[in-house]
């Protein structure tokens, strides 16, 4: 009976293994690190002693890909954040604070709501988006909208940096577009921000693996790819450690794997390069600082962009992303964590607070480079190989290196399988 394997266990290989276990197709999960998750994993950090994720992942409800990857997990309730479309901001510079608050409709009329809308624009300024929508693929963002203006630097600067890990001069607009339409653009009811509500594994990996397990799949930890064996055009073999798994003629792989590694394992295959680092700063505070729950500000003109305070009854641990971070990546975690506290102590409005105990996480390689040069190097789902198939964030999903994007590309690589051999679902799936 045939089998896919399925290498790489962050989003886009757990997303493929649960939509093909659901059809009963016999499976197999290989990952190379001790745990699954990739660019979205948790940990305990001995320091802090309390789990932190490897950096904070914020959803819209409209993200459609990853709310059903929720629903197939048996996950949604594992999300939190408000109940409407509301953005906290706080101006690190003047101390101002605001909420933007895009209307629950599917018309925006909050644009013409002084108090709903972002401080020190008109009405007219949002025009702008109808240029955004009508981008060129080679349009940067900075190209299509006013970047002088109240609208620049206290909306699309953090939502172009924060999406797409790229400064607005730089990043494409063809993969803002449908960040816009899929949530924006849909109204309040899409808009609305999430978070874990514990921890990027709590909500989006352990159910997921649960969920294998149940259906009999292995996921083999610890277990990665160094190379696969062609015969006659197709896969005939994969290697790892030493050994040799086979892969049967009916078999089919799908790789699930970061867009070095796909281009390590596939000579000759074009992917586009690593773009901008991410850096995360957790603190744990010594006491509750907010109410109980997960609490996110957006900071403009500091050094911190965005602010995830959960808290309990005791303490806070409050988590700071930067992204585009090559102008810091390099500093010391001191020199890191130092810096961003003030704006932190500021979102958080504990000024008075001495600095707490951190972890600084550096992510490189977050994403791949998100400008208008790389899109045409993004590989679809289907290769030169009949039986393997391309999946991960960076592959050509139309949509940004995003949760959405991996999930999506999982969901499509599980499809692109069925089709190829749609006897995937003959059978019920017990794990080798
Ligand atoms: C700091 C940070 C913040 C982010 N913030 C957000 C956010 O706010 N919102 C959002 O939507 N997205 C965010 N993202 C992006 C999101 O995390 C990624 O888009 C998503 O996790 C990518 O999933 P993936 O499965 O495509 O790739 P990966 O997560 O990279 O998964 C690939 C897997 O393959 C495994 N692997 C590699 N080589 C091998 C091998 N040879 N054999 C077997 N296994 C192998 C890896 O260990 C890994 O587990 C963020 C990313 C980072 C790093």
């Amino acid at each position: 009976m045939s089998r896919v394997h399925i290498v790489g266990a962050g989003l886009a290989g757990l997303a493929a293994a649960v939509r093909l276990s659901h059809l009963g197709a016999r499976l197999t999960v290989y990952e190379a690190a001790p745990r699954a998750g990739g660019r979205c994993r948790s940990y305990h950090d001995r320091e802090l002693d309390c789990v932190i994720d490897n950096g904070n992942h914020l959803l819209l409800s409209g993200n459609k890909a990853a709310m059903t990857y929720l629903a197939e997990i048996g996950a949604s309730d594992k999300l939190a954040g408000p109940t409407d479309a509301a953005f906290h901001f706080v101006d690190a510079p003047s101390g101002a604070r605001w909420i933007l608050r895009p209307g629950s409709g599917l018309i925006p009329w909050w644009i013409f709501d002084p108090n709903r809308r972002v401080p020190g624009t008109r009405a007219l300024d949002y025009v702008s988006v109808l240029r955004l929508l009508r981008a060129r693929k080679h349009a940067t963002v900075a190209d299509c909208v006013d970047t002088t203006g109240a609208l620049f630097r206290n909306f699309w600067e953090p939502l172009t940096v924060g999406a797409l890990n790229t400064a607005p001069d730089q990043a494409a607009a063809a993969l803002l577009r449908p960040v816009l339409l899929q949530t924006f653009l849909r109204g309040g009811a899409a808009s609305r921000p999430l978070v874990a509500r514990l921890n990027l594994a709590d909500a989006l990996i352990e159910p997921a693996l649960a969920k294998l397990d149940v259906a009999g799949v292995a996921v083999r930890a610890s277990t990665r790819v160094d190379a696969f064996t062609f015969t006659d055009g197709r896969i005939t073999a994969m290697k790892s450690d030493g050994a040799a798994i086979p892969v049967a003629a009916e078999d089919i792989v799908i790789l699930a794997v970061p867009p070095w590694i796909a281009e390590s394992l596939l000579p000759g295959l074009k992917v586009p390069p690593a773009g901008e680092p991410i850096v995360n700063v957790h603190y744990r505070l010594p006491r509750a600082v907010a109410a109980p729950g997960v609490h996110i500000v957006g900071v403009v003109g500091g050094l911190a962009q965005w602010v995830f305070a959960r808290t309990d009854a005791a303490t806070t641990l409050a988590s700071v992303t930067i992204s585009a971070a090559h102008a810091v990546v390099d500093d010391s975690a001191e020199q890191i964590a130092r810096a961003c506290w003030q704006d932190v102590a500021m979102a958080l409005e504990v000024e008075g607070l001495p600095e707490p105990i951190s972890r600084v996480v550096k992510e490189r390689r977050a994403t791949f480079d998100q400008t208008p040069e790389s899109l045409a190097l993004r590989p679809g789902a289907l290769t030169q190989f009949p039986n393997l198939l391309l999946a991960g964030d960076w592959t050509a999903t139309g949509l940004p290196a995003t949760i959405e994007g991996a999930v999506r590309s999982g969901f499509k690589a599980a499809a692109l399988a069925r089709k190829l051999n749609p006897r995937l679902h003959a059978g019920a799936n017990f794990a080798a």
